[in-house]
């Protein structure tokens, strides 16, 4: 399972109801945040989230929309200093323009107890866990080192307590091993096998994370199959000349994408304020009705062979700090 919560769904300029472009992608005690538009710092804490964990953020390319928060984000995780590290993930671009925000204009000569990272991104496996890994590909949009992100939980065979119960498994490294696959000795000399304790394999979820495009038939290889996609929906196809002017998808597009790519979930998010976001979304339901367009806050949970669900008061974890 995987859960996103978004922080900012506007495209290119803030709405009074939809921040700049960010999301936090939550797996067990993971978090990832995508693009980091300005005005994320104080979204955030609005969303409940906080600073707590937060220490990866990917970046889908360096346009200042998805970019400027990362100013205001570190230069107050900074000074508080209660983190050790932070990692930002992008392209060699996005790279360079966010080394230059954060060195020669929120730090210049000060320094900083915050080990940053920054580490170019290139297509394929980015960060792995027992759990999920985490894969990037090329997304085609004006620029260069454009990324989309795949995070995909991996299959495993759930422990069967009950049945380890009955057969008088122990707590404790007995289960581990188990569990790893290995057959175990017990007190009383009864070897028992690993396919005698764990169930049937069950699928992992997959969810891929586009940030803004301008085509979708090099998409479709790289997210084929995922139970979610998040990706950008700029334009109405009436103005789809705009939209191949600035490098950036219709409504219709992103569903055609879905269609194709057979995902089992759309949602839409980087929406533009010409159009009324019932628009946006009748225009995609006529091409994939599974279709939502994202708002600030919204959090779903993304399960394989589950419908999207929308999670309604997420309780608001306290936050990672006192005072200034
Ligand atoms: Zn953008
Ligand atoms: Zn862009």
């Amino acid at each position: 399972m995987f859960e996103i919560v978004f922080l900012g769904t506007s495209a290119s300029a803030p709405s009074i109801r939809r921040g700049l472009p960010s999301a936090v992608v939550l797996h067990n005690e993971q978090r990832f945040m995508v693009d980091c538009g300005e005005g994320t710092q104080r979204q955030l804490l609005q969303s409940g989230l906080g600073f707590k964990r937060l220490d990866k953020i990917l970046l889908t390319h360096g346009h200042l929309d998805h970019i400027l928060g990362l100013a205001g984000l570190l230069s107050t995780l900074m000074r508080w200093e209660t983190l050790e590290q932070f990692t930002i993930f992008g392209g060699r671009s996005a790279l360079e323009r966010v080394e230059d925000l954060i060195y020669r204009i929120v730090l210049r000569d000060a320094k900083t107890a915050v080990k940053l990272h920054f580490t170019e991104v290139k297509p394929g496996q980015l960060f792995e866990d027992r759990s999920f890994e985490l894969s990037a590909f090329s997304v085609t949009h004006r620029g260069s080192g454009n990324f989309g992100y795949l995070f995909r939980e991996k299959s495993h065979r759930p422990f069967l307590a009950d049945q380890a119960e009955a057969l008088g498994v122990p707590f404790g490294p007995e289960r581990k091993h188990l569990v790893a696959g290995k057959s175990i000795v017990l007190a009383d000399g009864r070897v028992i096998q690993p396919d005698e304790v764990l169930g049937p394999l069950v699928e992992g979820t997959t969810f891929a994370m586009v940030g803004d495009a301008a085509r979708i038939d090099n998409l479709i290889d790289p997210i084929y199959g995922a139970d979610a996609l998040v990706i950008e929906s700029t334009y109405l196809n009436v103005e789809a000349e705009l939209a191949q002017a600035y490098g950036h998808l219709t409504a219709t597009q992103a569903a055609q994408l879905a269609r194709e790519a057979g995902v089992q979930q759309l949602i839409l998010t980087h929406v533009s304020r010409r159009y009324p976001e019932r628009d946006v979304l009748a225009e995609a339901r006529t091409i994939f009705p599974r279709t939502v367009v994202a708002r600030d806050f919204d959090h779903y949970r993304i399960m394989k062979d589950k419908a999207l669900l929308r999670v309604i008061d997420t309780p608001a974890e306290e936050e990672s700090y006192v005072s200034a």
